[in-house]
């Protein structure tokens, strides 16, 4: 394998840094990997690709790992785009499909950025890797280092969902609860670089996580038949898969290789208890204020401060998309009607995205017969208190009492 990689960019200025050398931000803004791609469209084709196997390093033209033995991988990637008329029609919809992350191994997309930041970590040297998180990065972090034998510390707010404590615990890891917000857990891990020498794997703050989100992108492209949908929903906490999505169509129409010029319009989706982006997308805003007193049900979306909102912003703009922002309080009802609908485990990220269907096209912004891709980054599983339910009982010698049984399902 040779990488691609031909600089690294400065979001914020167009700055040119070297590659492989361990950067993290400029200016405290993200970095993006630059390929050489008129080198990648000489050497790899649509044809090639269709042998490979369904992981995401079926595109490692695109990726930034050099040496294929630093590759961590537990098989992550080609989730299946699912094609979801029940659901579809319930909402008004002639073509909804839902690319489901929740089948990914940890159950969530982070594991596309883990795999490909965790192996560059490895090809830099790296035995140490830390980690603020409030949701599913860091039993996904934890899981990828514990297979590429690094040391793992993960620092959570307390009320982070317990499974998503135990996992990275399982896994292995350091974990500590601390008692703030993942701001205060980002500055613990920023403090620790020099005094424990750890590679720090925030969101944004190294250039890669960023490359293994962009996958998404590109399999949506490659399952479409490189016919992108008009309509992309996204759940938007820190942004880096909307982010990365935008950057794989611009690299995919720069190879040639999209049958349309049309790109597809980028809706961030963000809850009612914590909507930074749209409010600066709202005023007009290239930055986001941070939003106090965050509160939301969808741990993946309580990010009050996005480092890359610019990039989150650029993105929904140039493509004529739109941010917005859905009721907290309806979101358990809607992660409960999709799954019903199509038997998928809908997280409660993706079931706002579900409610920003209706808002869309009750406002005319949406037309019921576009094409909507609605990405569902990790499934309903991680949260087991959203899904509570007191089942009615029965008794084993009395049975089901079969008259009101009869009477019951007439009534539902
Ligand atoms: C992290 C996460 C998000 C938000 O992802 P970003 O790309 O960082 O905005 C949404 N949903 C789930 C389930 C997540 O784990």
């Amino acid at each position: 394998m040779s990488a691609y990689v031909s600089h690294l960019e400065a979001a914020i200025d167009g700055t040119r840094l070297p590659a492989r050398e361990q950067h993290t931000l400029h200016e405290g803004r993200p970095l993006w990997v630059r390929y050489d791609l008129q080198e990648v469209s000489r050497t790899l084709s649509k044809e090639a690709l269709r042998q490979r196997p369904p992981t995401l390093w079926r595109y490692r033209e695109l990726l930034p790992v050099e040496d294929e033995r630093d590759i961590i991988s537990l098989g992550e990637g080609m989730s299946p785009l699912l094609r979801c008329d029940r659901l579809g029609s319930s909402l008004g919809l002639s073509t909804l499909f839902i690319k489901d992350e929740s089948q990914m191994p940890t159950g969530s997309f982070k594991d596309r950025g883990q795999t490909v930041a965790i192996s560059m970590a490895r090809s830099f040297g790296v035995t140490r890797v830390a980690i603020p998180t409030a949701g599913n990065a860091g039993g996904s972090m934890a899981a990828y280092a514990a297979r590429g034998e690094m040391e793992a510390f993960v620092f959570m707010p307390e009320d982070t969902p317990e499974m998503n404590q135990y996992e990275t615990v399982q896994a292995g890891a350091r974990a500590y609860l601390v008692n703030g917000l993942i701001g205060d857990c980002a500055k613990i891990v920023l403090d620790g670089r020099e005094r424990m020498g750890w590679f720090d794997l925030s969101t944004l703050k190294e250039p890669y996580r960023l490359e293994g989100k962009k996958t998404m992108g590109l399999e949506l492209a490659e399952q479409l038949d490189w016919l992108l949908p008009d309509v992309i929903l996204y759940p938007t906490g820190g942004g880096t898969g909307l982010i990365g999505m935008w950057k794989a169509f611009q690299e995919l129409q720069e190879l040639g290789w999209l049958k349309s010029e049309r790109m597809p319009r980028m809706v961030a989706v963000q809850s009612d208890g914590c909507y930074p982006i749209v409010r600066a997308f709202d005023s007009g805003e290239r930055f986001a204020q941070p939003f106090e007193h965050a509160t939301t049900i969808a741990s993946g979306l309580r990010v009050p401060a996005a480092i890359g909102d610019f990039m989150i912003l650029d993105a929904v703009r140039e493509s004529h998309g739109c941010a917005i922002a859905v009721e907290d309080s309806r979101i358990v009802e809607w992660m409960k009607v999709a799954t019903a609908a199509e038997g998928i485990s809908v997280g409660p990220e993706a079931a706002a995205c579900v409610g920003a269907v209706g808002h869309l096209l009750d406002s005319g912004w949406l037309s019921p017969h576009e094409s909507v891709v609605l990405f569902n980054c990790g499934g309903a599983r991680k949260y087991p208190k959203l899904m509570q339910v007191n089942l009615p009982r029965l008794d084993k010698e009395q049975g089901l009492d079969w008259a009101s049984f009869a009477t019951d399902l007439r009534r539902r």
